[in-house]
């Protein structure tokens, strides 16, 4: 099945080049903030000397930093500071008949389609939404004309809900949307071509409406193990980090005496063969999940899963990228095993998008792997005298989207008093690659020896970076590019009294201290104390 898709879409000569044409105007920033991280060291194309392989990246010097850093935030917030959850890290093979009980063998699949003109593939559902969010930027263009015409009197609320053609383009998009439940529903893979039909959708590439069927495509990579070709049995590369947890649950309950309401956390690689992966690190197929089960009484899941709704809205807040940058997008169907689920949105630069799924699982999962393995999966309440299978609310996060998520609201180009550009990643300090440089204003005179010294003392408790090269202007733009909270500069007044300037990264402000006082500033400052105890 693999070799069949390679023609299609898994080798692409940039990986650095973005596909979709709905999104023009947002490329920029997202091309921009691509073409920063490959400059800077964060995120480079896999295999770039061979032209690349789609969707797969690689995270350089400062990326891989970065990244440790997200993760870390995860997991102290997660298994440190709750003493009610523990973790795991479960290993990425597991026994095949994990997917049949979770149902991804049978049901892990997006519906696709081919434009036999381009040979381009696509995913049938994403076809047709993008098709309502052109409906959409027209009732946009309606509301923008009618603002510029009625100016301050106008009420968007009753424009919307009273203008015919708006009118006419919302009852598109209800009907529209209504029959795509439907046909998912029903799973009618010929109403989905039929809808694309109809709709007159045609594709970016070869401008033609020559489509082939729609048609289920399994979304699990799968490889053989065993030595020799006949012992050689089918397993898969894990699609999500949960099935790890579930089949661990009786092993950890009972080796942790944990009872519920109690956790699994893990942050671990997961693989999907994704139709289209694009936007970046947005959608790829090899990918890292931070994944907590959390194990609830059965009745108690919709009072955990509002807990840990608020909970994670904290943990983004916690980072100070601004509360209007995230919104909740309650799923009206949520899928076949959950009862109530919702995403944490974020606004990247081509608009809102998932980032985060909190799903109340119900007990779905253990149920199944119970009946599938033979093996209990309960847990047994001394204090009721019975044994339950517990109900599951689940918070999961994309490690590399949140890495795109702190990318995208901390990149900023500012222009400066005298008239010089600068690009800044405010990122949040804990959080920073490295919290700060060490530079010595020149490189003669003793001072790049007394700047090593504050250097090497440093280092041993935080990552630091020392930089002799260029003249310090530069120097500073190169450490506020990678989200260096501070700079400690070494002058010649250094040699004499012991003092250095500290230059804050935002504000560029400069102030001279003792020495002795560095350490402090920075403990204060770049925590991850302040972080997790504002959650
Ligand atoms: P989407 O609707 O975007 O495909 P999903 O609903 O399938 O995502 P989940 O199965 O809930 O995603 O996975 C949990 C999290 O894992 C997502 O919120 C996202 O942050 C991350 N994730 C899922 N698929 C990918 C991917 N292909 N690349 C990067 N991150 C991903």
């Amino acid at each position: 099945m693999s070799s069949l898709i390679c023609n299609y879409f898994i080798f692409s000569s940039n990986p650095f080049l973005f596909t979709d044409m709905s999104i023009k105007e947002n490329e920029i920033t997202l091309k921009k903030i691509t073409a920063h991280c490959k400059e800077y060291g964060f995120i480079f194309g896999s295999s770039e000397i061979y032209d690349g392989l789609s969707a797969s990246y690689d995270y350089g010097p400062n990326g891989v930093l970065l990244k440790n850093n997200i993760s870390e935030f995860w997991w102290k917030s997660m298994v440190q500071m709750n003493e009610n959850i523990v973790g795991l890290d479960a290993s990425i093979f597991m026994h095949p008949k994990t997917w049949k009980a979770s149902g991804h063998v049978d049901a892990f699949n997006d519906p696709l389609i081919d434009n036999k003109d381009s040979k381009k593939r696509y995913r049938a559902d994403v076809l047709v939404e993008d098709h309502i969010a052109k409906i959409h930027l027209k009732i946009n263009k309606e509301v923008i004309k009618a603002r510029k015409q009625f100016g301050e009197s106008f009420d968007e609320t009753h424009f919307i809900s009273t203008h015919p053609r708006v009118i006419n383009y919302r009852n598109q998009i209800q009907s529209i949307e209504n029959r795509m439940k439907t046909i998912i529903a029903e799973n009618n893979l010929e109403s989905f071509k039929k809808l694309i039909i109809d709709l007159k959708i045609s594709d970016p590439v070869s401008g033609t409406k020559n489509w082939t069927d729609v048609r289920q495509f399994n979304l699990m990579f799968s490889t053989e193990i065993g030595s020799v070709s006949e012992d050689a049995h089918t397993i898969y590369l894990r699609p999500e980090t949960a099935q790890g947890i579930f089949v661990n649950f009786s092993n950890i309950q009972k080796s942790s005496r944990m009872k519920p309401p109690f956790g699994i956390a893990q942050i671990g690689k997961a693989f999907r063969n994704e139709i289209i992966a694009r936007q970046f690190i947005f959608r790829m197929r090899e990918f890292e999940q931070m994944e907590m089960q959390f194990f609830v009484k059965p009745g108690e899941e919709m009072q955990w899963y509002e807990h840990w709704k608020l909970k994670r809205m904290r943990w983004h807040n916690a980072l100070g990228l601004g509360p209007k940058k995230y919104r909740f997008h309650e799923h009206l169907n949520p899928a076949h095993y959950a009862n109530a689920a919702c995403d944490i949105e974020f606004e990247f630069p081509m608009g809102f998008k998932e980032l985060e799924g909190i799903h109340s699982r119900t007990d779905f999962d253990l149920t199944a792997h119970e009946k599938l393995s033979g093996k209990k999966l309960r847990y047994f309440d001394p204090q009721e005298n019975e044994s339950y299978i517990p109900y599951v609310v689940e918070t999961s996060i994309g490690l590399d989207r949140m890495f795109l998520a702190l990318l995208s609201a901390a990149y900023q180009e500012e222009v400066l008093e005298d008239n010089s550009k600068r690009i800044v990643l405010k990122l949040p300090a804990a959080l920073a690659p490295s919290k700060v440089a060490v530079l010595p204003l020149m490189n003669k005179d003793g001072l790049p020896e007394k700047a090593q010294e504050i250097f090497k003392e440093l280092k041993f408790d935080i990552t630091a970076q020392y930089d002799a090269k260029d003249a310090i202007g530069r120097r500073y733009r190169r450490q506020d590019a990678v989200g260096t909270p501070f700079c400690i500069t070494v002058d010649h007044q250094s040699l004499k009294d012991d003092t250095v300037t500290i230059r804050e990264r935002d504000s560029m402000k400069q102030k001279r201290i003792p020495k002795t006082d560095i350490q402090r500033i920075l403990e204060e400052n770049i925590n991850l104390k302040g972080l997790l105890k504002s959650i």
